[in-house]
């Protein structure tokens, strides 16, 4: 452990004293709020608890952004939460949380917490509880991980991630400097960074994310300190490395975020089986980034997938060269050998690898032209079709096929929709009105929402 200066224990006593924004002294405005969370927060205050905002969705409507999902911290205890809500459900083992669940929304409620450690693992807190879950007997032990609302600011990553909104009386409240950090565009640990990043190594990607994504600086003594601990990133679990990739690749900034990481030596050593020097690589992923900046939508296997895309390419090009008959087997075997490895490695669940290996496998196909339509509607029904549809799309734009290729393919699937009076085939059918271009994904089938990781 780091021990601490005079000076800095007097300035962790210093911001314990509140920095209160009145109503009319800030822009976050009750409009930028989701109805949902909204209602969650009255409920809470009706009901006689505290609610506030909490974590990025204050952060980004103070900037007069557009929050990804909505937190809400409160002091009712999870089982209370749970009463107060018919359609919640508890989430979580040491840190139990409630989600409240709307159509095509999630409110995370979490009561306040005392404890800074690191977060759990999702897959601890992925898993649904049973009934058993609102047990009393099963609370956290021994010592109780609620806190107050000034510990639970204390407790979280960064500064620009602990302001609260109180939904009392509208007021935004600073407790770590977090308004100063936001106005001056810097990302700095709440506390000394070289102890929260001990506590949990996963906050470093998380500070070079939030810079990547927000523009923001690093304050010096955080990057500094992600440069003294860079290492503990293998210390890490392996389920929550891949969360934090999984929600990297999504944001549309994973290019410049997987660079960021790999200036600081955390991405070699976070995730071995990414080709870094490959500076295809990095060309597929800009490519990807472009189009979820368009409005694209893509499953996880093809995020994932598009990083293997050009080591799949060079053992297809390989094989394509060398021998007088192409080999299917000799490609599907070596794609299982690094794909699986890398599997493995990064937690992803089979159903994913599988699509990854169809997908790849199918794009293949796509390379010649469509012949015959019921060899278009074959492999169209396929339920790894969609991946290897975005699979082709970025390989062409990434120049591995011919262009004109894929406009052949677009019209032979419009063909097999427009015949079609199956729903159903329309439905598999990847290009749609609203595509974002060529190669765009299809609007994705209703899924439930994704979280991230909360603590
Ligand atoms: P995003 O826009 O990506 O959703 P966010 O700031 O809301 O960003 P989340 O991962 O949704 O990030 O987490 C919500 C809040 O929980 C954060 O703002 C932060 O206050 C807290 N938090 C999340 N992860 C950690 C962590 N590893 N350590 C401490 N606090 C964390
Ligand atoms: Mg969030």
């Amino acid at each position: 452990m780091v021990s601490r200066s005079k000076g800095e224990q007097l300035a962790s006593i210093e911001i314990c004293v509140p920095k209160i924004l009145k109503r009319p002294e800030h822009l976050l405005s009750r409009s930028g709020i989701s109805p949902n969370a909204l209602k969650v927060l009255y409920r809470l205050h009706r009901a006689g608890y505290q609610a506030y905002l909490v974590g990025g969705a204050v952060r980004d409507l103070l900037r007069g952004g557009r929050p990804k999902d909505f937190d809400i911290g409160t002091n009712a205890r999870p089982q209370e939460i749970k009463r107060l809500f018919r359609n919640s459900r508890i989430i979580g083992r040491r840190f139990r949380l409630a989600h409240v669940l709307f159509q095509g929304e999630i409110v995370e409620v979490s009561t306040f917490r005392a404890s800074p450690e690191a977060p759990e693992s999702p897959e601890d807190w992925e898993q649904e509880k049973g009934e058993d879950a609102v047990d009393e007997s099963r609370e956290p032990e021994p010592v109780d991980p609620y806190g107050t609302p000034e510990e639970d600011a204390l407790r979280r990553d960064f500064t620009i991630n602990a302001l609260f909104y109180n939904i009392a009386d509208f007021s935004v409240i600073d407790r770590v400097g977090g308004l100063e950090d936001l106005e001056a565009k810097i990302i700095r640990t709440v506390g000394e960074p070289v102890s929260r990043f001990e506590e949990d190594p996963v906050r470093m990607m998380r500070a070079l994310e939030y810079a990547e994504r927000l523009g923001f600086d690093l304050a010096v003594e955080t990057h500094d300190a992600i440069h003294q601990c860079h290492e503990l990133i293998t210390e890490a679990a392996p389920a929550r490395l891949s969360y934090e990739l999984m929600e990297t690749l999504r944001s549309g900034s994973s290019s410049g975020i997987l660079r960021k990481w790999q200036d600081f030596g955390i991405l070699g050593r976070a995730f071995s089986d990414i080709e870094r020097d490959d500076e295809r690589m990095w060309e597929v992923l800009e490519i990807l980034d472009r189009r979820i900046a368009m409005g694209g939508r893509f499953p996880d296997a093809t995020l994932i997938g598009a990083m293997f895309l050009p080591r799949f390419m060079e053992i297809f090009t390989e094989i394509d060269r060398r021998a007088d008959r192409f080999s299917n087997t000799e490609l599907i075997e070596r794609t299982r050998d690094f794909l699986d490895e890398a599997g493995a490695s990064m937690h992803l669940p089979n159903h994913v690898v599988h699509l990854i290996r169809q997908g790849l496998f199918s794009m293949t196909k796509l390379r010649r032209e469509p012949t015959r339509g019921r060899q278009v509607l074959k492999l169209v029904r396929q339920d790894y079709f969609p991946v290897a549809w975005d699979f082709f799309g970025l390989a062409t734009s990434a120049g591995y096929f011919d262009r004109s290729i894929m406009r052949s393919w677009s019209r032979a699937l419009d063909r097999v929709r427009d015949t079609s009076d199956d729903g159903a085939k329309q439905d598999q059918n990847p290009k749609s009105k609203d595509d974002k271009g060529e190669g765009a994904s299809r609007p994705s089938r209703r899924r439930r929402p994704r979280r991230r990781r909360k603590v």
